[in-house]
């Protein structure tokens, strides 16, 4: 059996994790974590970056950074994860559904515009699969209109737009580490800051609405409650894990890449042929293999499609339940303009195996038996 996702293990976690044990100290902000930040900043170029305990606590922060209110209206695809929602929903906003492009399944940038109404305050682009939404348009269109850009950069480390890292291009930008994502502590996200204004403000809300950070760098001499907050930091065990990935990071990327390639390669013919589409990259945006997946004829085509893999021993999925027709999506959030592209495309999507431990000859099996199933078309 070929899973859909194995964790990503490269070898020196568990090592790590006991050097974290053995410092004894295995709550937030120790010695990993540092690392960690540290790594981020200077591989992405953000000014500030923060590891949380996931990227839905990582979008929650921004949105308490931005003092998101409720009433306000926030600017998102409908094809997303549900936490790119409920961050704003928390805060009482209402998320503004706007159809994606069909290539990248991204949000359609020339649809962004027409959405804006007075109580708009922020538009959270999602990098699907890696690749980078239309950076350039969306940063203008905030600019013009006054708004902020928060960017769902859960599935983007390591990708990046025109040169530069996704999640160091809006004001704030989110990474998961969720077990499911390139680089994995379980669970676990950063928070990415392009603004020294919000810093103090994060470290802050971030630590249970303390000015914990500071005492710690012993910028004050004792520490107390000064903001509301939360807890968003995760423990020192967890950051150890992701560290043995980071510090990897350049050599996971490349071999997620060669498969990737490999299933692109070995499956082109079908896509020439009319059978199925494949992702495409636009100009300008390197990804960086986070998901593969092939669009089949239609929901119908990919059901068939769903099971004959499972009789190959391939476990391959779906994604996502277009949010404004989820309840919760029908309850606090509405969609703007005609949904020409969201259901149609997110019916005929399938998602073969990619993670670190796929080997390129399971990716040549896989490949031949998606040739098997359309062969008898
Ligand atoms: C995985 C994912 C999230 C949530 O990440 P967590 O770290 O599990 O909170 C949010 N948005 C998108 C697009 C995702 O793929």
């Amino acid at each position: 059996m070929i899973c859909f996702n194995v964790p990503p293990f490269t070898g020196k976690e568990m090592q790590y994790m006991k050097e974290a044990v053995d410092a004894q100290k295995i709550c937030g902000d120790g010695q990993f974590t540092k690392k960690c930040n540290q790594w981020i900043e200077e591989n992405t170029g953000t000014l500030k970056a923060l590891l949380t305990t996931s990227c839905t606590h990582a979008t929650e922060l921004a949105a308490l950074l931005m003092d998101v209110k409720p009433g306000d209206e926030v600017i998102m695809p409908s094809f997303t994860f549900v936490s790119t929602a409920d961050a704003f929903v928390l805060r009482g906003a209402v998320p503004v559904f706007v159809d994606i492009r069909p290539d990248t399944m991204n949000i359609d940038e020339k649809k962004i515009e027409a959405a804006i109404t007075e109580k708009t305050v922020g538009i959270v682009p999602v990098h699907y699969a890696g690749v980078s939404c239309e950076m350039d348009t969306i940063m203008d269109i905030a600019k013009r209109h006054n708004l902020w850009v928060i960017e769902d950069a859960a599935q983007g480390v390591m990708s990046t737009y025109k040169g530069k890292a996704l999640g160091a291009i809006g004001d704030f930008g989110c990474y998961s580490f969720h077990e499911t994502k390139n680089y994995s502590m379980g669970e676990g996200g950063a928070i990415l800051i392009q603004n020294e204004k919000y810093i103090e403000e994060a470290e802050i809300i971030r630590e249970k609405g303390t000015n914990r950070s500071k005492f710690f760098r012993g910028q004050i001499d004792k520490y107390t409650w000064v903001n509301f907050g939360s807890s968003y930091l995760p423990s020192d065990m967890n950051a150890a894990y992701l560290w043995a990935q980071l510090e990897l990071a350049e050599e996971m990327n490349r071999k997620r890449l060669e498969c990737w390639n490999r299933y692109y390669e070995n499956l082109k013919e079908l896509e020439e042929n009319g059978y199925i589409e494949l992702p495409t990259i636009p100009e300008g945006c390197v990804h960086n293999a986070h998901m593969f997946y092939l669009k089949a004829k239609d929901l119908e085509e990919r059901t068939e499609f769903i099971d004959f893999m499972k009789k190959k021993d391939v476990l391959t999925v779906f994604h996502y339940i277009p949010l404004h027709s989820a309840p919760a999506g029908l309850k606090y959030g509405r969609f703007h303009g005609e949904d020409v592209y969201t259901t149609k495309e997110s019916e005929r999507l399938a998602r073969l195996p990619m993670y670190y431990a796929l080997s390129l000859e399971e990716v040549d099996y896989i490949s031949n038996a998606v040739k098997e199933f359309y062969a008898s078309r």
